[in-house]
């Protein structure tokens, strides 16, 4: 029964990075996953990130742009928004002025982060894995960039819990152990460990080393 509670777990993280489900990741098959199964049944290019991974890869499975670069680093990022931002409204809401912000004051084809958190936890794509992103200044080649929600007013030094919740800590570490049972990270850094910047917010080694 834990085998198959950790196995649905999977798939529903699966499906959240894909887009297609952003119910808990529970292990339960309510309606939600149900209908995200289908959704992605229905459209097959999207299977190869639903087979829950049995070991960690040797080496890099997810490859970015048309060289392609093998992808092999996490690097952390915070919204910098204050706590009560768009408070009430949807991930995609946000999601969405994200990507109007990475448009029209940087002039980026489209939002920079290949995935969100939300304060409650809900995690959404951006651009998609295999796709190279927008995060890092001369380091995006091989990246995956996840943004946190949040993290206004935050200094490259504090720890997690400041600016952070516990329902993103969760989802964090679920949302980089289903990235690296697909893929062999060698590194999960934070923005501040590449450039003179408070983001995310925390020291994300630390923060690993924590758990
Ligand atoms: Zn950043």
């Amino acid at each position: 029964m834990t085998d198959q509670i950790e196995a649905l777990k999977a798939l529903q993280m699966a499906l959240t990075r894909l887009g297609y489900y952003t119910g808990a990741i529970d292990g339960l098959f309510g309606p939600r996953t149900d209908a995200a199964l289908k959704a992605v049944s229905a459209e097959g290019g999207a299977i190869r990130n639903l087979k829950p991974a049995a070991t960690v890869p040797a080496g890099p499975m997810i490859f970015q742009g048309s060289a392609p670069y093998p992808v092999d680093e996490i690097v952390i990022h915070c919204a910098a928004t204050h706590p009560d931002w768009m408070r009430g409204q949807p991930l995609a809401a946000k999601r969405k002025e994200i990507d109007r912000w990475h448009r029209e004051d940087r002039g980026w084809r489209k939002i920079g982060y290949h995935h969100l958190i939300d304060r409650d936890g809900a995690i959404l794509p951006g651009r998609a894995e295999t796709e190279i992103g927008a995060g890092v200044e001369g380091h995006n080649r091989g990246v995956i960039h996840i943004c946190l929600i949040g993290g206004s007013g935050s200094a490259a030094t504090d720890p997690f819990e400041r600016n952070f919740t516990a329902a993103q800590d969760r989802a964090l570490r679920g949302l980089i152990d289903a990235i690296r049972a697909e893929t062999a990270i060698t590194r999960i850094t934070g923005h501040n460990d590449h450039a003179a910047k408070a983001c995310p917010g925390f020291v994300v080694r630390n923060w690993i080393n924590r758990a």
